[in-house]
C-alpha cells in the first residue's frame, strides 16, 4: 500500500503521537502483554494463565479511557511499581519507521513539532529521556494534563486553548483509529494513520485514512 504524500505547502504544525508512531509499539506490547502478567503472576504465586485471566477483563473494561493509559492506575490494580518496571526495561525503547529522519526534517523546516500522547508522564519521560528526544519537541502534551484522552473532543478543545494552532493547516499522525477519528472530527486538516505500529507485526490495511508504514515515508518535506 503506497504512502499518500502530504502537501507540505499546506502544513504549518506537525503533531505526533509517541507509541506506535515515533516509537516501536513492540515495547508496549512486550511490557503489557508479557512482562506485567509475568511479574503479577510471580508476585501472587499464580500461573501465567491465571494472571492473564485476572488482568485481561480489567484492561478490556476501560480501554480508550484515561485510566487505561495511567501507570498509577495499573500500579494500584497490579500491586507492581510500573514506573520502576518501565525504567528497568527502558533499553528496549526503540524508534520505528525511520522516525528520527522525519523528526530532523520537520525541525530543519522550521515547523513547530509537537508530541501529543496519551502516555502517562511517567511513561513518556522515561522513553524520551532514554532516546535523548525531549529537546526535539516544541510542545509536549500528555492527555493526562487535560483530563481527557485524545479519543475525546474535550482533549482537542483543551489542546487548542493551551496551545493555539490552525487545525486546518496541521498534520497529525497516530496509530489509533479512534484517536484519528477524533482528530478528523475536530477538523485537523491532514490526518495520517500508521499501518505498522509494531515492528514485530505485519502492516495493517487501513482504508479510512491516508496511511503510511513509517514516518520516514512522508519525506521529503
Ligand atoms: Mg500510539
Amino acid at each position: 500500500m503506497p504512502t499518500a504524500k502530504p502537501d507540505w505547502s499546506r502544513i504549518d504544525h506537525v503533531l505526533l503521537d509517541m507509541d506506535g508512531t515515533i516509537l516501536d509499539l513492540a515495547f508496549d506490547n512486550y511490557f503489557w502483554g508479557q512482562l506485567v502478567p509475568q511479574r503479577y503472576a510471580d508476585a501472587r504465586g499464580l500461573s501465567l494463565e491465571q494472571a492473564y485471566a485476572e488482568l485481561k477483563p480489567q484492561f478490556r473494561a476501560i480501554e480508550h479511557t484515561l485510566p487505561w493509559y495511567c501507570t498509577d492506575h495499573w500500579s494500584r490494580i497490579t500491586g507492581l511499581n510500573l514506573k520502576q518496571l518501565k525504567h528497568e526495561v527502558r533499553e528496549r525503547v526503540a524508534f520505528i519507521g525511520n522516525s528520527p529522519a522525519f523528526l530532523g526534517a520537520v525541525k530543519a523546516s522550521g515547523r513547530p513539532l509537537w508530541l501529543v500522547t496519551n502516555a502517562h508522564p511517567d511513561a513518556w519521560q522515561i522513553k524520551l529521556d532514554q532516546l535523548g528526544l525531549r529537546a526535539q519537541f516544541d510542545v509536549i502534551v500528555s492527555s493526562h494534563d487535560y483530563g481527557a484522552p485524545k479519543e475525546h473532543p474535550q482533549f482537542w478543545d483543551a489542546l487548542q486553548a493551551a496551545h493555539p494552532f490552525d487545525r486546518s493547516r496541521a498534520l497529525f499522525a497516530d496509530d489509533s483509529l479512534p484517536v484519528l477519528r477524533a482528530a478528523r472530527a475536530y477538523g485537523v486538516g491532514h490526518v495520517v494513520a500508521m499501518r505498522r505500529p509494531d515492528s514485530t507485526q505485519p502492516p495493517r490495511e487501513i482504508a479510512e485514512f491516508d496511511s503510511t508504514d513509517g514516518l520516514g515515508d512522508l519525506l521529503p518535506l
